[in-house]
């Protein structure tokens, strides 16, 4: 993937943290919008669209089902008590996007460890009301980074 490669490159070339970070936070809004292709909530583009990271672990560890089931069951706090054991490895990563319509969606990707491999969605689930809530309550300090640059 192109963008991955450019991150390398700017690895390679000893860019600053921030540069890093920036270029990271691109990589994922691309690979959500390609892997949704509409936003879950309104069907619509990713025109003022946010979305959090909030959770990850290793993707093939004990942890990994307790972790999937957490996200599930809507249990946020259980699912960031999931810790992850090795970051050398394919990582689940649990995401909130929120859609302008105040509609709040979880998704749960799969970010490879092989740098040439894109992120994929592998599910996601447009949260009622309430349960929507819990989970912008719990991440509004987090980084939100928009859908649509
Ligand atoms: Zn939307």
């Amino acid at each position: 993937m192109k963008l991955l490669r450019t991150f390398r490159s700017l690895v390679g070339r000893g860019a600053s943290q921030e540069e890093l970070t920036e270029m990271g936070r691109n990589i994922v809004a691309h690979d959500l919008r390609n892997g949704l292709k509409q936003c879950p909530a309104c069907e619509g583009d990713f025109v003022d669209h946010y979305y959090a990271r909030f959770a990850m672990t290793a993707a093939n560890s004990l942890k990994t089902e307790e972790f999937v089931t957490a996200l599930r069951e809507h249990d946020w706090r259980k699912a960031l008590e999931v810790r992850m054991d090795d970051r050398f490895e394919d990582l689940l990563i649990a995401a909130a996007l929120r859609c302008p319509g105040r509609q709040v969606a979880s998704i749960l990707m799969l970010s490879p460890y092989d740098p040439y491999s894109s992120i994929s969605v592998l599910e996601f689930e447009v949260l009622n009301d309430e349960t929507g809530r819990t989970l912008l309550a719990l991440t509004q300090s987090h980084d939100w980074v928009p859908l649509f640059p």
